[in-house]
């Protein structure tokens, strides 16, 4: 059982109109690319943008705290809320659950917050079909190598997680062409510009992405 209790309600239904005061933004991108660093540094500047807090079966790494990184469950009471359809999307990622709960985010989106997900690409493409309307960017890495370096940095993940990180970063960044927005996050503050940017509403500020080098590359 979660030591911090989900918040749930399965009548909870989040309006996928253009009237709904607040705004849904998917935030996807291969594991270690940064995107906890900008979405810290983002929400350092701006408290007013909320976070989702979603549902895992993963175990909590160093410094994760159930209720403000993660809900930390079970796969039984994850499944249990999949049946309940307490999730507006849930995906299986090397190995663990992660769902985003609805009923949060009913809320947030409804009082007029700017609401982040962050969350992997087959969630990405389930919130894509049942709330067109959020917008969708993509982070993508300087190179692969870079990409490995920061995971391995990082310090957190087994080599038997890493390796499936990295393999699953190949079929996510092949698919970055399908979100709204890409950004390259190799200079920190400079993508972290380029989030602000999108994320704030400054249109007459946004500058096309330069092509990824990352889109000639083939998955080895
Ligand atoms: P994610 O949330 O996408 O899994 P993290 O935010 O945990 O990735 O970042 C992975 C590692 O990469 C961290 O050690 C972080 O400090 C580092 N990192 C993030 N952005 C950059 C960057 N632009 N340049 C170099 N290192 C970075
Ligand atoms: P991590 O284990 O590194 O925290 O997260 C692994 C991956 O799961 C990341 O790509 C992250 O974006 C994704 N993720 C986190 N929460 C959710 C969620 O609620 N739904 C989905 N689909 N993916 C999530």
């Amino acid at each position: 059982m979660p030591s911090t209790s989900v918040p749930l309600d399965s009548n909870a239904v989040i309006k996928a109109t253009p009237q709904a005061p607040g705004r849904l933004i998917v935030f996807t991108g291969p594991s270690g690319v940064g995107k906890g660093t900008l979405l810290h540094r983002l929400l350092a500047q701006h408290p007013d943008i909320q976070l989702s807090i979603s549902a895992t079966t993963r175990q909590p790494r160093a410094g994760e705290e159930d209720g403000k990184h993660y809900y930390f469950v079970s796969r039984a009471d994850f499944e249990a809320m999949v049946e309940a359809k307490q999730l507006l999307e849930w995906a299986e990622f090397a190995g663990n659950y992660y769902g985003t709960p609805r009923q949060p985010l009913d809320a947030m989106v409804a009082r007029g917050h700017v609401v982040i997900l962050e969350i992997e690409l087959d969630g990405a493409r389930q919130v894509r079909d049942t709330l067109p309307s959020a917008e969708q960017i993509f982070v993508l890495p300087p190179s692969l190598e870079e990409l490995e370096t920061r995971i391995r940095e990082r310090g957190q993940d087994s080599d038997a997680a890493i390796a499936k990180r990295l393999a699953r970063a190949h079929v996510e960044i092949a698919a970055a062409a399908e979100f709204d927005h890409q950004i390259i996050n190799d200079d920190l503050d400079l993508a972290l510009i380029e989030l602000e940017q999108l994320v704030m509403g400054s249109p007459h500020l946004m500058v096309a992405p330069p092509p990824s080098p990352l889109e000639t590359q083939s998955p080895t």
